[in-house]
């Protein structure tokens, strides 16, 4: 049974300041955040993810739980609302620790808590991270991949190709809001092909192009693992197919929910 996610061995509360912002695309941004309390991260590349905590609208500052155990959440939900933070959870999509900066790519999508908060942040402003680990975790000897992801997760497939060993075979479908958004400069093994699939305005739930395209694909010879996240239908859906229609083991797929349709994350 595949290990479903790496923890941190060693972590702690991190406060950094936002350095710089860059809207990369209509629907992403990438937000620089840094500071000396970055090398109390251990950055494990691939699809690192961290809570991250961020000030809600109203509030002078950011109001970090000081706990570093899973005594956090309790400690944030006992905080009145006036000095409790958003948290929601975001990919570290690079780090530079030499220059102890992280970039976070958020994936625009509305007048939410973190958009809000992505497109009003300036220079100085603080956010908060936690290590929560990884989830790519495939067995050593895993031939043939496919990779699957909507716009929540495209950032975790992007530092996960990054960071993979020249040998990586995979099939790898990423659903992106337009045309404008597919990336030209993805840095891959030559084994890598990367399908990218556009809703550019369609009323599609995101994540059915990308499900639909790998139910009509032909997958690699030899697969071995799976991973998908995005939206919660997408991932549970990619699933199915895979088990139902192709024979694929459950024990060779790793799929997360990265948010739910309709549903605010909760914190
Ligand atoms: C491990 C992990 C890593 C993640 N990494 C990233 C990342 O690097 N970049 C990234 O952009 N997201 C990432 N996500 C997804 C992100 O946490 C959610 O999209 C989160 O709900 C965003 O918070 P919010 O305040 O914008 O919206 P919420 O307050 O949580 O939700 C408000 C409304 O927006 C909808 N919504 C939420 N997310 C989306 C979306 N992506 N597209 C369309 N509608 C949405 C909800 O259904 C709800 O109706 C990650 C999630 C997980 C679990």
């Amino acid at each position: 049974m595949l290990p479903k996610v790496q923890s941190p061995t060693s972590r702690r509360m991190i406060t950094l300041e936002v350095r710089r912002t860059d809207r990369t695309s209509p629907t992403f941004s990438t937000v620089t955040l840094g500071g000396p309390e970055l090398e109390h991260l251990l950055p494990t590349g691939f699809d690192q993810a961290v809570r991250l905590f961020l000030p809600r609208a109203g509030q002078t500052g950011l109001t970090m739980p000081t706990l570093s155990n899973e005594a956090w959440m309790a400690q944030v939900l006992l905080l009145p609302k006036s000095r409790r933070p958003w948290v929601r959870n975001y990919t570290i999509r690079r780090v530079r620790p030499e220059l102890g900066e992280v970039d976070i790519e958020f994936a625009l999508h509305g007048p939410t808590p973190a958009c809000s908060w992505v497109l009003g942040a300036r220079p100085g402003d603080q956010a908060g991270i936690f290590d929560m680990g990884r989830t790519y975790l495939p067995p050593p000897d895993a031939e043939a991949q496919l990779l699957v992801a909507d716009e929540s997760a495209v950032p975790a497939v992007l530092a996960i190709l990054e960071n993979a060993p020249d040998s990586l075979a995979a099939e790898v479908f990423l659903e992106v809001p337009e045309t404008a958004d597919i990336r030209k400069d993805v840095v891959a093994p030559a084994g890598v092909r990367v399908h990218w699939l556009a809703r550019d305005g369609s009323a599609e739930v995101p994540g059915r192009l990308a499900l639909d395209a790998v139910k009509d694909a032909a997958l690699p010879p030899g697969l071995s693992y799976t991973w998908a996240a995005g939206e919660s239908g997408l991932a549970t859906g990619v699933r199915r197919h895979l088990v139902r229609d192709r024979g694929v083991a459950k024990a060779d797929i790793a799929f997360f929910g990265y948010w739910r349709h309709g549903r605010s994350s909760p914190g």
